[in-house]
């Protein structure tokens, strides 16, 4: 039986070669079998020009439709928005514009979700071009996300089908800050996996700056673990511990009259609790200021004009 598909790509500043990329992703993708494919392209506030040749593009009728958000909102965002239009699809798929989501996977995931699974997942089998302290640095964290939040996003990418039925569970999930792998992963329908190589593509490697990535990482934790907040109970405890213990000892040599010349003692303690309670305070800031972010519930990103595609199969 025909499926309809939707492609949903988030765009961000790709310059003239997005045309090239998403006709590369198009052509694949329309020798999937017994399918039809349309694109939703989500322009997440480029001001690169790329808007106007996207426009271009989906003016021309082979597939392309345009989401415009009316300014830069974070890939997050972008592919909330995208996977909320293509509801009326049997299958959405998430993949990155720059081609660094190979396109010749396509055919496969389809065979896969036809299979009868929900979700199928492409992992990266490697990383593809980075700089060595940012490839430690990420699996630094990913580790340090497992053993927290007890999910293991290792090798995981943002290239990803999902069934209908886990498009609209993702919509109707109401937080606004997301983490799209982490929320696939929890949503936990049954899951296909494929590996692919990150292609050396990149024709300016990666758009996230560090602090970007260390924002992003920061949010992606807090969303799904109190770890932190446990942990400044666990430190108050064992710093309750160590002052019965030292201040068991000080009283002892008050009253037997051989209180010490303590300064550096109390220097170093001062010091110590000083900053254990500014990082507990900051663990606690975070979580306040996540909590203020979904309780404004403005909305993850503003649609610049509003417009909802359906499958061409519908349409007829
Ligand atoms: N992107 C986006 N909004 C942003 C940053 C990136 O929609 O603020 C898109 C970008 O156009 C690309 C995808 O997200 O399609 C992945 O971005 P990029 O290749 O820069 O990151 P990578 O995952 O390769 O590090
Ligand atoms: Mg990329």
């Amino acid at each position: 039986m025909t499926k309809s598909l939707a492609i949903v790509v988030p765009v961000f500043n790709e310059g003239s070669a997005i045309v090239d990329n998403v006709r590369a992703i198009m052509a694949a993708a329309r020798r999937i079998p017994d399918s039809t494919v349309s694109m939703l392209l989500v322009d997440d506030g480029s001001t690169d020009g790329s808007t106007e040749t996207l426009r271009r593009l989906c003016g021309a009728g082979e597939g392309f439709h345009l989401l415009r958000l009316t300014r830069n909102f974070g890939k997050e965002a972008a592919i909330t928005a995208g996977l909320r239009a293509a509801g009326g699809f049997d299958a959405a798929i998430v993949m990155d514009a720059d081609l660094q989501h190979p396109p010749e996977l396509l055919a496969e995931m389809v065979r896969r979700w036809r299979e009868g699974y929900d979700v199928v997942e492409a992992c990266k089998a490697s990383r593809g071009p980075e700089s060595r302290l940012r490839g430690r640095l990420v699996r630094a964290y990913v580790a340090a996300f497992r053993v927290l939040t007890g999910m293991d996003i290792r090798n995981q990418s943002d290239f990803k089908l999902l069934d209908r039925r886990v498009v609209a569970a993702y919509g109707r999930l109401p937080e606004r800050e997301r983490f799209f792998r982490g929320l696939v992963n929890w949503m936990d329908f049954s899951t296909a996996r494929l590996t692919f190589d990150v292609p050396a593509t990149g024709k300016r490697g990666s758009s996230w700056s560090s602090l970007r990535l260390l924002r992003y990482a920061v949010t992606s934790m807090v969303a799904f673990t109190s770890f932190p907040l446990h942990l400044i109970t666990v430190l108050g405890v064992v710093t309750l511990a160590v002052s019965v213990v030292f201040g068991g000892i000080a009283l002892m040599d008050k009253i037997c009259g051989r209180a010490i010349d303590g300064f550096t003692t109390v220097i170093l303690l001062l010091l110590f609790i000083g900053s254990t309670l500014m990082i507990s305070l900051g663990f606690i800031g975070i979580y306040i200021s996540r909590i203020y972010n979904e309780v404004k519930r403005r909305p993850a990103y503003i649609i610049d004009g509003e417009r909802s595609i359906m499958p061409e199969t519908a349409r007829e």
